[in-house]
């Protein structure tokens, strides 16, 4: 056998056990248009920054809890905005309450 170039060395590092659903989910946002995945992004900010908030809550910091709440809010209500704006993948403009796009029927969730 002879030594393949060095090029392929890099791909053998990777891990074998790796959960199918993670994958599924990294491949799933890598085929997202990107405003799906920056939206996506956004969300998932919004829920830790919630979540940071409530923290506060508990442990009586309140500064904490209504900066991180607040930022929360924010992060979370700013999707929704570019959502009922624009399609994610076209980025045709979508009426208000419109879900699917008229121009490339795509679900814009
Ligand atoms: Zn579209």
């Amino acid at each position: 056998m002879s030594a393949p170039a060095g090029g392929a060395v890099t791909a053998q590092k990777l891990p074998k056990e790796r959960r199918m659903s993670s994958r599924e989910e990294m491949e799933t946002i890598k085929a997202m248009p990107r405003l799906s995945r920056a939206i996506l992004i956004l969300k998932l900010a919004g829920v830790v920054f919630f979540a940071i908030g409530l923290e506060g809550i508990v442990s009586g910091r309140y500064v904490l809890a209504v900066s991180f709440l607040g930022l929360g809010l924010f992060v979370s209500l700013l999707p929704i905005k570019v959502r009922i704006n624009l399609c994610g993948r076209c980025g045709r403009k979508l009426d208000v309450g419109q879900a699917i796009c008229p121009s490339c029927g795509v679900p814009n969730v």
